[in-house]
């Protein structure tokens, strides 16, 4: 049974969770200096990855409130959510800033598909493992080519996984890469969207605090890790595509749904 009440059913994510916590007007003006320090040092090779969840369009209100020389880049998997894609026009609209795409090759989607199926993320994490690579890594390096540093929302609060993200770290490409709100609590991000009236997607509103490709993203339950609604199918130590993480692959879970079940309980959700 779906333990939500009809009126938390009722409920944006601003009301659910923004509040006005001790130290958070200096948290703002902490990750807003971070991005002039860093713009200053990197522009105009320095970019914003955005998925357009929460964190994301905090950092895409302050660079475009403070008309950073930040550019703003994103990945159209070619597996997101209706929602997410409107989200992309409508931010450009909201801050008057275009937002660059970086899509998949689309002849290696398809064959990718042809050999593999839509649904072989959900039989091995390996398969999973391919998908996000094909449709999120390989974008993603164009997208940093050529730029010094990037900027990501990631926050410590968000899983155990990240728990040590640091404000500034060096990848794997010798690239900066700032997480600017290492320190936010989703009180923070909250209330920062709430006080500013910056756009977010309506799934968060729908129980969806972490938003990726449809066929991998679902609705958490009220007191759920906000993680969990992300390849649920797989050990927590898996959950993460690559884009931030590298690690060992953790065995896939001998309980994970097949397509057809999972597809049932989606539609009991
Ligand atoms: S999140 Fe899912 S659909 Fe998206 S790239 Fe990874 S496996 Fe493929």
């Amino acid at each position: 049974m779906n333990p939500l009440t009809p009126s938390a059913r009722e409920t944006t994510a601003v009301q659910r969770h923004a509040r006005a916590t001790p130290g958070h007007a200096g948290r703002v003006a902490a990750a807003l200096e971070r991005l002039e320090q860093a713009a200053a040092a990197h522009a105009p090779r320095i970019v914003l990855a955005t998925s357009l969840g929460a964190e994301d369009m905090v950092l895409t209100d302050l660079i475009a409130r403070h008309r950073l020389p930040i550019a703003v880049a994103t990945l159209d998997t070619g597996a997101l959510h209706a929602e997410t894609l409107a989200l992309v026009a409508q931010a450009e609209s909201h801050y008057g800033l275009a937002i660059e795409r970086f899509a998949p090759a689309a002849e290696a989607v398809v064959n990718f598909v042809r050999r593999h199926g839509e649904r072989s993320m959900y039989e091995s994490i390996e398969q999973r493992k391919a998908c996000c690579a094909l449709r999120k890594l390989e974008p993603l390096a164009r997208l940093l080519a050529g730029r010094t540093a990037w900027v990501t929302g990631l926050r410590r609060a968000q899983s155990a996984a990240r728990a040590e993200v640091p404000f500034e770290q060096v990848d794997e490409s010798g690239r900066v890469k700032l997480n600017p709100l290492a320190d936010w609590s989703d009180a923070d991000v909250w209330h920062y969207i709430g006080e500013h009236g910056v756009p977010y997607n309506p799934l968060h509103d729908r129980f969806f605090p972490s938003i990726g490709c449809a066929p991998c993203t679902r609705a958490v339950a009220l007191g759920e890790d906000p993680r969990a609604g992300r390849w649920w199918w797989e050990q927590e130590g898996a959950k993460e595509c690559g884009l931030h993480v590298a690690q060992a692959l953790p065995q896939h879970r001998a309980d994970a749904p097949a397509p057809a079940e999972r597809l049932a309980a989606e539609a009991q959700a």
